[in-house]
């Protein structure tokens, strides 16, 4: 959104409790509801639930908006407060978003108005960034500049500390010329693929109102700066023109986004407020999945298996509940029984990396000698889906060194390594790996291309078929060595 109507300080005040809480939640959800990268105060998550629901609301709207709609990343951010943010090619969309909404509509509305500073080329200043930007380094730039592009200018002025994010800030402050017309941007866009503009005014009198803004989450910038209200009513004259404007969701789409806002809430608020938002009385799907989440985060393993197979009973076919019920399993250390939900959820959809990562791990976790193989083989076929799926890597990694196959283990590091920017120890895995690989063979080149991509930095280099340029001025923070090697950036 940026610009005048949400605020720098509360995203970032509230980052403090939200990385200890990340962490934690890393330790028990895995794969299925990753918290990624820490970077400043905020955490990306991935769910391949969540991320599907945000690809079947934007997407559409991006190709509206003319721009490369599958070249955008569209990135998840744990994060309760009110706020979304574009540059370049990347939008991001904070989990309070998604759950302070009412409708699927009103979240396309903000989803609009970020493609239209897409669209309008309002960061063109950011390309210079990402370009000398390694992807970690992007990564960490894009979370910074959340918090930041949430704040008003001078409301962001206190972040400017932090010496990185100077860049960022400057990209990121839209004009509120930019601003009207991202609006103005978002209208037609939605007017293009036959949606109401509604959702996007309700959810800026949502942003410019107390709803969002609770007791300590006051920002001073908000309350007292009347620019969003005049943009609201200016904004509503001409959606009330459109003759989609009184579209309703249906109800089916209102029921999909309860239950993605029913995991968001459960994975993200202390387990006991989401029991008492969601009292057992509540047999509703949205509150079964809620209460399964957050027992199971609680370490409930007899309630949370108890509410997921309630769930599973009356959708069998789901491949998000057999997801869920594999993690948890999983997590409570049931690892050969995590195996069955696991690859039921990888026949539901196939196509996914994530699952197809969860199961590889799950099966490599038994140490049984054919599991691992087909651990293998698996997080083989999510790799070709993700081939930068650092996290991925790192699970392959260590099948093959279950295996007893240290070249391949050496090789797989080497690009986990990569991916989430650490080319030096990338290119010291993939030069042991090469000392094993036979020589000449696709393995053996792999290992090469990234030792020469790792160490031609300087020069320029690049891996065969890699789009995005090498170069990085500042290397990237590397990460303290006792935690999980940064899992998937997509
Ligand atoms: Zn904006």
């Amino acid at each position: 959104m940026a610009g005048g109507e949400s605020c720098a300080a509360v995203a970032f005040v509230h980052g403090a409790p939200m990385n200890r809480l990340a962490r934690l939640i890393f330790v028990a959800a895995a794969t299925a509801f990753v918290f990624m990268g820490q970077a400043s105060a905020q955490s990306l998550l991935r769910d391949v639930e969540i991320e599907d629901w945000l690809d079947d609301y934007s997407r559409p709207i991006f190709r509206a908006a003319g721009i490369p709609a599958n070249e955008i990343q569209i990135l998840l951010v744990g994060d309760q407060s009110f706020n979304a943010f574009a540059g370049g090619l990347v939008m991001g969309v904070n989990t309070g978003l998604i759950t302070f909404a009412d409708t699927p509509n009103e979240i396309e509305g903000v989803i609009a108005h970020e493609a239209g500073h897409i669209a309008g080329g309002h960061s063109a200043r950011s390309d210079e960034a990402y370009s000398a930007a390694s992807r970690p380094m992007l990564l960490s730039l894009v979370l910074a500049a959340g918090a930041i592009a949430a704040g008003a200018p001078d409301a962001g002025l206190g972040l400017l500390a932090l010496g990185q994010t100077v860049g960022i800030a400057n990209i990121l402050k839209y004009s509120r010329g930019q601003e009207s017309s991202a609006d103005q941007a978002a209208l037609t866009y939605l007017d293009k693929v036959g949606k109401s503009g509604a959702g996007l005014i309700e959810s800026f009198r949502k942003l410019s109102s107390s709803q969002i803004v609770h007791s300590q989450r006051v920002n001073p910038y908000l309350q007292s700066h009347p620019l969003a209200l005049a943009r609201v009513n200016a904004l509503e004259e001409r959606a009330k023109l459109s003759p989609h404007f009184e579209k309703k969701d249906s109800p089916e789409d209102i029921a999909r986004l309860r239950m993605i806002q029913a995991k968001i809430l459960g994975f993200m608020q202390p387990t006991q407020f989401t029991l008492r938002q969601f009292p057992l009385s509540d047999k509703s799907d949205p509150a079964r999945y809620a209460r399964a989440v957050a027992y199971y985060r609680g370490t409930d393993m007899e309630n949370a298996v108890k509410e997921i197979d309630a769930l599973l009973a009356e959708h069998p076919d789901n491949p998000f509940f057999h997801e869920l019920k594999g993690q948890m399993l999983f997590e409570f250390g049931r690892v050969a029984e995590s195996i069955a939900p696991h690859r039921r959820s990888v026949e539901l959809l196939p196509g996914k990396a994530l699952l197809r990562i969860n199961l590889g791990r799950a099966l490599a976790a038994t140490e049984e000698p054919e599991n691992v193989k087909a651990s293998v083989k698996e997080l083989k076929s999510a790799l070709l889906l993700e081939p930068d799926n650092s996290f991925g890597w790192f699970e392959l990694a260590r099948a093959y060194g279950t295996l007893g196959n240290e070249p391949m283990a050496d090789l797989a590091m080497a690009e986990s390594r990569y991916n989430v920017g650490a080319k030096p120890e990338a290119a010291q895995f993939a030069r042991r790996a090469l000392k094993g690989l036979p020589k000449g063979s696709p393995e053996w080149r792999q290992a090469n291309d990234i030792v020469v991509a790792s160490l031609g930095v300087e020069a320029g280099g690049t891996r065969a078929g890699e789009d995005r340029p090498a170069p990085e001025k500042k290397p990237a923070p590397e990460r303290p060595r006792d935690e999980v090697p940064d899992p998937q950036f997509h």
